[in-house]
């Protein structure tokens, strides 16, 4: 399993400007030293924090359902933090896209006999192996697959789980928990980075702009937000988010249509000063992830040009 990582790892480190394999993340990372945070969002609901995506989960009398699994050296953890919760077993598990710091744990989650639900490109691109590493085995897949929407109703509790339209992959999932009013968006939004478009993946940037309102939309004035990575947030929030993403499409897109190189526009910076309102929790990003950023952006925006 540690292989598994390390391939995707390796193939991910030194390419700045070819852009697909950043968004595997957890590049040498010694996961010995990560510790997991429980933390409660609402009624059941709460989410993990450790390496890697957020990992929601949901507490039933019966059945605990876990969202994402971070990296396969931490499962271990994941499940000895689930067990403060619950000693109930998990039932079944959600991916809400295909990147490996959110399904790196499948096979071992899968190996335990736990349902993992999907959309169907994730199953597809796991199937066949994610930003050029390995095919994911049997176990790891999902073994329900959804087009549209799927609900679930477990734990008296309703979760509707449904597609976004291709915005940071091709198969990126919300999950919305009607009792709890919460809902799992994946890295469509994040409160630690700029947009992350894997253009690689199927990810586009007007997909990004339609799924953040469609967000928007799903949600309440109190409805508990909990993006990829980061913290619990608020549907203006995601509103903000989506309103820099749109105006750092604009000002990227003129770039584009000036005739600058991406080289260019990675040393013109234009999205400087919305740095630090997409990034609202954590550190600020570094040059190495402003590089990212503003290359995958390029790419995908000429793409959709
Ligand atoms: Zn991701």
């Amino acid at each position: 399993m540690s292989n598994r990582t390390l391939r995707l790892t390796l193939c991910s480190l030194p390419v700045l400007l070819a852009a697909p394999a950043v968004f595997a993340q957890g590049q040498q990372q010694d996961f010995s030293q990560v510790q997991i945070k429980v933390h409660k969002v609402s009624g059941n609901f709460n989410y993990l924090e450790g390496q890697g995506g957020n990992v929601g989960v949901l507490v039933g009398d019966d059945s605990l359902l876990m969202i994402d699994d971070q990296f396969a050296p931490l499962s271990e953890k994941l499940v000895a933090a689930m067990k403060t919760l619950s000693n109930k077993p998990i039932r079944m598990l959600i991916n809400t896209h295909v990147h490996g710091d959110h399904t790196g744990g499948n096979e071992n989650f899968g190996k335990m006999g736990i349902d993992i639900i999907a959309h169907d490109n994730v199953r597809v691109r796991l199937a066949r192996g994610v930003n050029g590493g390995a095919a994911s085995p049997a176990v790891a897949l999902p073994v329900v697959t959804f087009g549209d929407t799927i609900t679930l109703h477990l734990n008296g509790e309703t979760i509707t789980i449904g597609k976004l339209p291709p915005a940071h992959t091709d198969g990126d999932s919300y999950i919305h928990f009607a009792n709890a009013n919460v809902i799992h968006v994946g890295d469509v939004f994040r409160t630690t980075g700029y947009p992350g478009v894997d253009g690689g993946n199927g990810g586009t940037v007007k997909g990004t702009i339609e799924a953040l309102q469609k967000i928007v939309d799903m949600a309440g004035p109190d409805t508990k937000i909990l993006p990829g990575h980061g913290v619990v947030s608020t549907r203006a929030d995601v509103a903000a988010f989506r309103a820099n993403t749109i105006e750092a499409q604009r000002r990227v897109t003129e770039l584009i249509k000036q005739g600058m190189t991406v080289e260019q526009v990675v040393a013109a910076n234009p999205t400087a000063d919305l740095a630090p309102k997409f990034v609202t929790s954590g550190p600020q990003p570094d040059q190495a992830a402003t590089t990212r950023f503003l290359t995958t952006f390029y790419n995908a925006l000429k793409s959709e040009l």
